[in-house]
């Protein structure tokens, strides 16, 4: 069988981060061995499904880069396409095709419709629950005569399709990730398949869909275990090939509680927002729940559609560790070359206005000197106005605190000292990184004093901040003219 794999989100929502490692691993898995991966929209739910929530699943999935080869595509024009031998992608066009399959079963007695309203049902279990029973339908509906279904539809009653379920017996399926699994099958009921509007439940929908577009392995969240058994019983009813089950495990959050909005963001998209790269996300994805045996942390993309393997998958769920995640973003960000982190870090600069618009190759070559400063500690895209504003702003602002401690403390050795430094640095020859460490160590050593008490004013005066990179660094791209404008400011406004 050849391998075809799907994501198949309901749309209800964004695109979440477990939703988004179910639709990683299918694509590695397809990559992996030259298959074929299909986004399949469930939007079956008419009150919880909505347009927006299917154009936010195509840009979280463009985002992370898991190019698909059947599904909906979002056009130029901002609409969806379909593309595929295997559609309508959408199940709610779908609804037609499954018309087929409930005669089938009915006509082979393998499924019946049922008249109970659901005040019926409600009264049923009440009851069930005060004899103590398990509240399983039953089965009034299941032998009913031709002539009293024809009689209930000529009342205009209304029914459901059910299936029949023999209660006897066990399904039993081997889990790619969970191993054997054995259910027995009296703990169900005569399940419904189709609603009274004669829109099929997920349980059925999904297996005339997963058969109609020949889907040879279902990966998915093991929230959905207890339903495979209704599925494989739907299968084999049908006369099907049942696929291969992986159930990949729960991603929790730091507490141990399943992953939610409690836990912060679940949005894939608003990681983009936090200042992630798509690279970092989609590799700390991978490895919630996947490791190899030498528990690699950092991948290349390719090496992941390479190594990824459902059978090194975890059978327990994953906690979802946001220390990690940064971290692995900052590993590649150090990772990018210059001309790549200088394409990334431009907009971002651009929208904080510390960067204009129109800039030219010069102004370019210039902000690559600067990034290059800091590219090695920025852990998320968002730290970057922060990190080089100093240098990029005319103007920049001083803290209380760090006048009060390097200015004032000692005030007149301090002004003298900025006065000083500054009529040495107008007179240096080229306003270089090295030039300016022996004219800063010189001035030290011949007036006595320790580095810092000419090293920390300075940097304050220059920079506004006593945290940042290598002072004679970023004096040398700051230039003269700015760092001698930086002190004079200083000097008039923190000193009497
Ligand atoms: N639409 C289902 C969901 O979003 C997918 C179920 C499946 O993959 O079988 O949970």
């Amino acid at each position: 069988m050849a391998i075809r794999v799907r994501f198949a989100p309901s749309p209800t929502g964004f695109l979440h981060i477990g939703g988004a490692r179910t639709a990683l691993y299918n694509y590695l898995f397809a990559r992996h061995n030259n298959g074929k991966f299909i986004l399949r929209i469930e939007d079956t739910d008419e009150v919880r499904s909505t347009e927006e929530s299917v154009l936010a699943i195509l840009q979280g999935m463009k985002w992370l880069g898991l190019d698909w080869d059947e599904g909906p595509v979002l056009n130029k024009d901002g609409r969806i396409d379909l593309i595929g031998d295997y559609g309508p992608y959408l199940q709610s066009k779908r609804i037609g095709m499954y018309q087929k399959y409930i005669d089938k079963l009915v006509t082979e007695g393998k499924a019946y419709k049922c008249f109970c309203t659901t005040d019926e049902l409600v009264k049923k279990r009440e009851l069930a629950n005060k004899e103590k029973r398990p509240p399983k339908y039953d089965n009034t509906c299941r032998n009913l005569t031709e002539e009293q279904i024809k009689n209930f539809e000529k009342q205009g009653k209304k029914s459901v399709i059910r299936f029949k379920n023999s209660g006897e017996g066990q399904t039993v399926f081997d889990d790619v990730i969970k191993g054997r699994i054995v259910f027995e099958n009296n703990l169900l009921d005569d399940f419904v398949i189709v609603k009274s509007s004669g829109v099929p439940i997920y349980n059925f929908a999904v297996v005339l869909d997963d058969y109609l577009m020949k889907i040879s392995h279902v990966i998915r969240g093991d929230d959905h275990i207890s339903n495979t058994p209704r599925q494989i019983m739907l299968y084999k009813a049908l006369g099907f090939e049942l696929p291969q089950f992986a159930h990949i495990p729960m991603i929790l959050g730091s507490d141990g509680a399943r992953l939610s909005k409690r836990h912060g963001a679940t949005s894939v998209l608003a990681y983009k927002d936090m200042g992630y790269l798509p690279e970092a996300l989609v590799n700390y994805l991978a490895l919630l729940g996947w490791a190899t045996s030498d528990s690699q942390q950092l991948f290349k993309f390719d090496e992941l559609i390479k190594k990824f393997d459902l059978k090194d998958c975890n059978s327990s769920a994953a906690i979802f560790d946001d220390k990690k995640l940064i971290w692995m973003n900052g590993e590649y960000i150090r990772e990018k070359s210059l001309d790549e982190f200088t394409k990334i870090a431009l907009p971002i600069l651009q929208n904080a206005n510390l960067v204009k618009n129109d800039i030219n190759k010069e102004e370019l070559e210039n902000l690559k000197k600067i990034l290059i400063l800091e590219q090695e500690k920025v852990k998320l895209l968002t730290d970057l106005p922060e990190l080089f504003g100093f240098i990029l702003k005319d103007k920049i602002e001083y803290n209380e605190i760090d006048i009060e401690k390097f200015f004032k403390k000692d005030p007149e050795k301090t002004k003298n000292i900025l006065e000083n430094i500054k009529v040495e640095m107008a007179k240096l020859n080229d306003f270089t990184t090295e030039n300016l460490e022996s004219l800063f160590r010189e001035y030290a050593e011949k007036n006595n004093l320790k580095t810092g008490q000419v090293f920390h004013p300075v940097r304050l005066a220059t920079s506004g901040k006593m945290k940042g990179p290598s002072l004679f660094h970023y004096l040398e791209i700051l230039g003269r003219k700015k760092a001698i404008e930086r002190i004079d400011y200083s000097l008039t406004n923190f000193f009497k």
